[in-house]
């Protein structure tokens, strides 16, 4: 697929002040108007991280968000309750990197502290964690997914500009002794820089009770030429890891995780695809995001949000706050463009926090 600037979708924020909303029956779960359940935030903490992945950020360049654009740990955590009043029941942290907070291991607490929230999980390079493992798992996390794109240390490097893989390593190792388990590691596949270590990872599977998930690069802006030529098929890797490892196990997709199940006879672990590109799961998303300067992004590949921190700091009060996230709730995109060809604009995947 060739993504052109033409196709680009136009960009839509909306201040919750400044439209008319319904008003939401408060005694119901947050249901969009096409009656999926939506009880998955996804927070980026930050915007800002300590690699350069070739597909996720450009080299030089990137813009930080200022930090008094950025929530603050108050306004972070009041809408984490009134998301949780509404019915959102699991959280994952992601950034940008979320190990570079300083405040983690208390914020994790304070989120876990909140009635109503039963899971969070957070999404990290790894390169910071093994430190810090045992205080996030003493402070409620339940899990950690890890970023890995290559066994070989170099093309490491190469793929995200200059970390040592014996860095995330040590936080593979950490966060399983620390028990922030099951442990899921991700490897983002792009065509002719990391799809021939594919094979290595999934024979991670034979002596780990990891699943290894495989994601299709997405066009992102920033790095929509990456895309453009790098998404590799899931099935076309599945015809490779058969090749090696014989018929794999197809246990399918269940509820609203995004990952195709596949595992090797005798293996440990699960394989799993995330298709977004070539086998889209709009149908069963439960997800919104909240960007680090507090707005709801409403579907990861397109444009839309709702801009949560005017209304904080117009000084809403959480019967609002909750009629505001409900209401975003409800216009949420029924999917994405890319079948399309039509390409986000306003945030890289940096932003968004995957
Ligand atoms: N820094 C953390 C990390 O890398 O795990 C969390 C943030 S990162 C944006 C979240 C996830 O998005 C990672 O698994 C990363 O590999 C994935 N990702 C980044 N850019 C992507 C792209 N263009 N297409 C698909 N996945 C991408
Ligand atoms: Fe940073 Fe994660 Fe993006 Fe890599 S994928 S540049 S580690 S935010």
């Amino acid at each position: 697929m060739q993504y052109e600037e033409s196709r680009l979708q136009p960009i839509t924020l909306i201040d919750p002040l400044r439209i008319s909303r319904p008003h939401y029956d408060s005694h119901r779960p947050a249901l969009d108007n096409y009656g999926r359940r939506i009880d998955y935030l996804r927070i980026s903490l930050t915007d800002r991280c300590n690699l350069r992945c070739v597909y996720c950020m450009p080299e030089h360049g990137m813009q930080f968000m200022p930090k008094d654009e950025l929530l603050t740990n108050d306004e972070l955590l009041r809408v984490v309750r009134a998301a949780a009043a509404v019915g959102f029941r699991k959280i994952r942290l992601t950034g940008g990197e979320p190990t570079l907070r300083r405040d983690l291991v208390p914020l994790v607490r304070d989120i876990k502290a909140i009635d109503g929230i039963e899971h969070i999980a957070m999404t990290t390079n790894a390169v910071k964690l093994a430190p810090i493992a045992h205080d996030l798992k003493a402070a409620g996390l339940d899990r950690v997914n890890i970023s890995i794109d290559s066994l070989d240390a170099e093309r490491f490097a190469q793929m995200t500009r200059g970390a040592r893989l014996s860095d995330v390593w040590a936080g593979i190792n950490a966060a399983e002794s620390a028990g922030l388990t099951p442990l899921k590691l991700n490897m983002v596949v792009v065509r002719g820089l990391n799809d021939h270590d594919v094979l290595e990872l999934v024979a991670l599977t034979l002596q780990h009770d990891w699943e290894i998930r495989f994601i299709e690069v997405m066009p992102l802006t920033g790095v929509a030429d990456v895309a453009n030529d790098g998404v590799v098929p899931s099935s076309e890797l599945i015809g490779r890891i058969e090749s090696e490892f014989g018929p794999i196990i197809d246990y399918g997709m269940h509820a609203a995780d995004p990952a195709h199940r596949y595992q090797i006879r005798s293996a440990k672990g699960f394989i799993g695809f995330i298709s977004s590109v070539s086998e889209p799961f709009c149908s069963t998303c439960n997800r919104m995001r909240l960007t680090a300067d507090g707005r709801l992004h409403l579907c990861l590949l397109r444009d839309d949000e709702v801009d949560l921190r005017a209304a904080l700091r117009s000084g809403v009060d959480d019967d609002e706050l909750m009629q505001i996230i409900r209401h975003a709730v409800a216009i949420k995109p029924w999917g994405h463009g890319l079948p399309d060809g039509i390409l986000p604009t306003i945030r890289g995947m940096s932003a968004l926090g995957g």
